[in-house]
């Protein structure tokens, strides 16, 4: 029998992605535009470039400008975002900082400007479209980005690892509560990939080298590696899938 391959289609849809202006937020806009959603992209900055690698194809887009390390914009993107194309179906939680300090310098500032965006507003997001999700009871996507610092501890990126292990305890928890009423919540953590937040290891000769060494594909990946992973959580393909986080690695966590 052939597989119904429809399944991976998001023809009429609707997804929200965080931080779209650029790297992975702006490759999984792309890549939910192709696959025919209507894409709401939510950054701080313009996203005039991902409309534009939209538009060529004839994809349909929004933005919404907001700052997403202070709560108190939630109830403002879910009114708007209902303004631009009525009902969301899938969001992404994809907007994230990081900042490079040895802990014992570490600024209560700066963790908590990390924590705020990484973590606190992926929870509080999640929660004000869950909460339309559980009372029309049409089901909806959460895709949570997490990453290889969600396994592992990292180097002088304390709050960091703090907010992506976080995360994927989060993917779960929410999953074990949400699954019933038809809401997938899953993540996907990224190896390393070539976008600004590698921007200064890829910099520094010495990790960029050893990074590189330790990745079995022998590359670096790219916002275009994780568009495959992005289109399965976000369609019908994945509708027994929940709690779970995919690591999208070039192998990174096999080794
Ligand atoms: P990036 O720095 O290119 O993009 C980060 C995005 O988050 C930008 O669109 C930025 O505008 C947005 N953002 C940050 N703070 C914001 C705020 N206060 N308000 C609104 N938007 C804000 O980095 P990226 O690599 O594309 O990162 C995307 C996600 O992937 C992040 O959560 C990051 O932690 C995660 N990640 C990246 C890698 C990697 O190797 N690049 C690996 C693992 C996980």
């Amino acid at each position: 029998m052939t597989p119904n391959l429809n399944m991976f289609s998001l023809e009429g849809k609707t997804a929200l992605v965080t931080g779209a202006n650029t790297g992975l937020g702006q490759g999984i806009c792309i890549a939910y535009a192709k696959a025919g959603a209507n894409v709401i992209g939510v950054a701080r900055r313009s996203c005039e470039d991902t409309a534009a690698k939209i538009a060529d194809f004839g994809g349909s887009f929004k933005e919404i400008i907001a700052d997403l390390s202070d709560i108190s914009v939630v109830p403002t993107i879910v009114e708007q975002s209902q303004k631009a194309f009525g009902r969301v179906d899938i969001l992404v939680n994809n907007a994230g900082i990081i900042k490079r300090c040895d802990a014992v310098d570490v600024s209560i500032e700066d963790w908590d400007a990390v924590i705020n965006v990484n973590e606190k507003m992926v929870f509080f997001l999640s929660q004000a479209f869950a909460k339309g999700w559980v009372k029309d009871n049409k089901g909806g996507k959460i895709i949570n980005i997490a990453s290889m610092l969600s396994y592992q501890g990292g180097i002088r990126v304390p709050a960091y690892t703090a907010s992506k292990s976080a995360i994927i305890g989060l993917t779960r928890e929410l999953a074990n509560e949400w699954s019933k009423y038809n809401i997938n919540v899953n993540g996907i953590a990224p190896g390393y990939m070539e976008t600004n937040n590698t921007e200064n290891l890829r910099n520094d000769e010495h990790r960029s080298e050893e990074i590189l060494g330790r990745i079995p594909a022998g590359r670096w990946g790219t916002p275009e590696d994780i568009a495959g992973a992005a289109i399965f959580l976000a369609s019908e393909a994945s509708s027994y899938v929940h709690g779970f986080t995919i690591a999208v690695d070039g192998g990174w966590l096999a080794r």
